[in-house]
């Protein structure tokens, strides 16, 4: 019922030309694969030139941040209206910019209302630190999260359906350090937590159709194990997906 959904954050990886090089590697595999919604997020300098390749393709884009006001006195930002114009997807509140950035879940709240207004498909990231888990706040931080996140966000204003709207779950102690979660561990909080808190906002029906992703060090290995599970529907990648044979086996085991 859920289309699968393979997102890849090259976080503050590739220059023009060396994105160039990498999603040329990749076109021809990905578009093969239609049963698995694509996106690449590349860094907003090389959004523009990945668009030109991206063109007549179904492989879709996303930015890796935004600010909330339309424009203004706003140095070093990107508006939403900015990211519309060659994205459909934007990542907010990955756990790289609540750490260094100072994101708050105030903050994550307005980019979330933000990307909605201007038609953007958010993927809103959600996780909890190693010291969370080891005193076992895995389920009350992930909860709260979703819940203040989404805070005022009505179905119908923006998310018309579950596809307009993506949940990350990536525990931050998974991002980049080559220890994924469980993929039975990942479905229980998904199962257990975020669909729960989808449903308190959005009704129990609605909440069934947003996608909920997985995201810390997947890679062609571990994919599939995770894509079995009945509540994963898709992947965050971020290291593998700088790499194309990774990346196309990871949207290939998507597609099983
Ligand atoms: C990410 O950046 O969202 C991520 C999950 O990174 P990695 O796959 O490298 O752990």
């Amino acid at each position: 019922m859920r289309t699968p959904l393979v997102a890849g954050n090259w976080k503050m990886y590739k220059t023009v030309a060396e994105a160039r090089h990498l999603v040329s590697e990749m076109v021809p595999a990905l578009q093969s694969i239609t049963s698995v919604e694509k996106v690449l997020c590349p860094p907003f300098t090389a959004i523009l030139p990945v668009s030109a390749l991206l063109e007549g393709t179904d492989i879709k884009l996303g930015a890796q941040n935004l600010f909330w006001e339309i424009a203004g006195p706003y140095t070093g930002e990107i508006s939403p209206a900015m990211v519309k114009e060659f994205c459909q997807y934007v990542i907010i509140g990955h756990s790289e910019r609540r750490t260094h950035f100072g994101e708050t879940d105030q903050t994550v709240n307005k980019k979330i209302h933000a990307a909605l207004t201007h038609g953007l498909i958010p993927i809103l990231c959600v996780g909890e630190t190693l010291e969370e888990n080891e005193a076992d706040r895995t389920f009350e931080v992930v909860f709260r999260q979703v819940k203040s996140g989404l805070a005022g966000v009505e179905w119908g204003e923006g998310t018309q359906a579950g596809e307009n709207l993506v949940v990350a779950y990536e525990p931050v102690w998974a991002i980049g350090t080559g220890r994924a979660a469980t993929p039975l561990g990942a479905n229980e909080v998904v199962k257990q937590v975020i669909r729960p808190a989808l449903a308190e906002l959005f009704g129990e029906r609605n909440a069934q159709t947003i996608r909920a992703l997985y995201g810390g060090s997947v890679n062609s290995d571990n994919a599939a194990e995770f894509f079995k599970e009945t509540e994963i529907d898709g992947a965050l990648v971020g290291g593998a997906s700088l790499k194309a044979a990774e990346f196309i086996q990871i949207v290939q085991a998507a597609a099983q």
